[in-house]
Formats: structure tokens, sequence, C-alpha cells
């Protein structure tokens, strides 16, 4: 409902109440009404986002071009987190959308993920680092609240996490990916317990062929946790 016909409802009411009491209704009153969020979408989640886009919680942002939020369904099954803008993010402000971005659908696709259907798309830091260098650990901390926030409020149904930096932020860890990948980890948030999967970030994919069929491997592992928990139908 919006404020306006919330405003029209009270003041109809307070004037049916003035009448059945015999009197009259006095000067219009004003309602301090707000507009309900969208219907399927947690007005949260614009919220982070205009927080993240006003962020000056570390050095990162006095040489971003545009911070990067994240974007997807709003109630997805799958949140894909990787580890920060690089040159075309930090141009246009999405996730994901350069070379290893176009991968990433890809690899997505072929399990029955999109963006635009059951997928949030996230990273750990959301302000690119200059010439995309690692992300430091200060950043990370001061950046954590906003990847918190998006998972509580969206509360996916399973997390693959991207790269290395990804996956030992998340976890707190120095192991390396190859010892993360391949398996079903409970990542705890806030009080939920999340099913994550880590695999091979898509840049690491472009560079070497030979991390394909274990990132495939991670996918397909998805795939089945997904089936398994009957989430099958929600697939494309
Ligand atoms: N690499 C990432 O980790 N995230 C992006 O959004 C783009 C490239």
């Amino acid at each position: 409902m919006t404020a306006a016909e919330k405003t029209a409802l009270a003041r109809f009411v307070g004037l049916a109440a003035a009448r059945i009491n015999g009197g009259f209704a006095g000067e219009q009153q004003e309602y301090p009404f707000a507009d309900d969020a969208a219907p399927g979408e947690a007005d949260g989640l614009e919220q982070i986002a205009d927080d993240v886009r006003c962020c000056g919680h570390c050095r990162l942002c006095k040489t971003r071009k545009n911070a990067v939020p994240g974007e997807g369904a709003s109630s997805p099954l799958v949140m894909v987190i990787g580890e920060g803008p690089g040159a075309d993010e930090d141009a246009t402000g999405r996730p994901f959308v350069g070379r290893a971005g176009q991968l990433l659908d890809k690899m997505l696709a072929a399990i029955g993920l999109s963006r635009e259907t059951n997928c949030f798309i996230a990273n750990v830091i959301k302000c690119r680092p200059p010439g995309n260098r690692d992300p430091q650990p200060d950043e990370t901390a001061a950046c954590a609240s906003f990847l918190g926030r998006q998972i509580q409020l969206l509360q996916p149904r399973f997390i693959l996490c991207a790269g290395r930096i990804a996956a030992q932020t998340m976890l707190q860890t120095a192991e390396p990916i190859g010892r993360l990948r391949g398996k079903i980890i409970g990542f705890q948030s806030g009080g939920l317990t999340i099913p994550f999967i880590a695999t091979y970030h898509p840049s690491a994919l472009l560079r070497n062929e030979e991390l394909k069929r274990p990132a495939w491997e991670d996918l397909k592992l998805l795939r089945s946790a997904l089936e398994e928990a009957g989430f099958g139908d929600r697939l494309q």
C-alpha cells in the first residue's frame, strides 16, 4: 500500500469515528506513513546498495569510479561471491560484467542458474583496488558488514564462492583454494548456516585451462546439492 493510500484510509477512519461520536472531523492531520516495499523485494537491498555507494570507510573510495553493490534475484537460490570489482565493473557499477563475468554467466547457465532468475552476484569488496591489486585486510574488514547484511537479507540457499581471495576472506583462513574447493562447507553468518562451495575464479580459468575440469566438478556438486535439497524445479 502506498503512503497516500494509507493516509486516505486513516482520514476516512477518523471521519467515520467523528460522525459516529456525533462530532465533526477537525483540521486534517498529517500522518507519517511510508510506502510499503515493492512485492518480493525487501527494500533493505536498495538501502544496502545506497550505503555502499556512499561508503567512505576505506581508501578505495578515493580511487573508485563506481562502487559495485551487487545485483540479481531478490530471493536467490544461490549467492555467488567474488573478490571485487575490476575495471569493467568499476566503469559500470555492475558485478562480473567483463571477460571473467561473461565466463561466469556461462558457467552458471550450464547448471541452470542466472543472475536474472535465481542468483544474486556480489563481491567481498565493493570498490576496485587500483590496478586490480589484492584487497588489503583492512579494506576487506571495512567492507565486511555490507556482505553480511546482504547475506542476512537474501538468505540464499547456497553460496558459490569464486576464487582464493573471496574464499579465504569469507572462511577466515589461509588454506589454499585447492584445499577449500570441491566440498560443501557450512558457512556461518549471523545465526544462519548456509551450504558453501568454493571454486576457482573465472579469471583463473581464463589464464589456466587445466582448472576448467575441477571447476566443472564444483559446479556439478552445486547442481546435485540443489537438486537433492528439492530446488530442481527452480533451475532452468
Ligand atoms: N572479478 C570479481 O571477483 N568480481 C567482479 O565483480 C569482477 C571480476
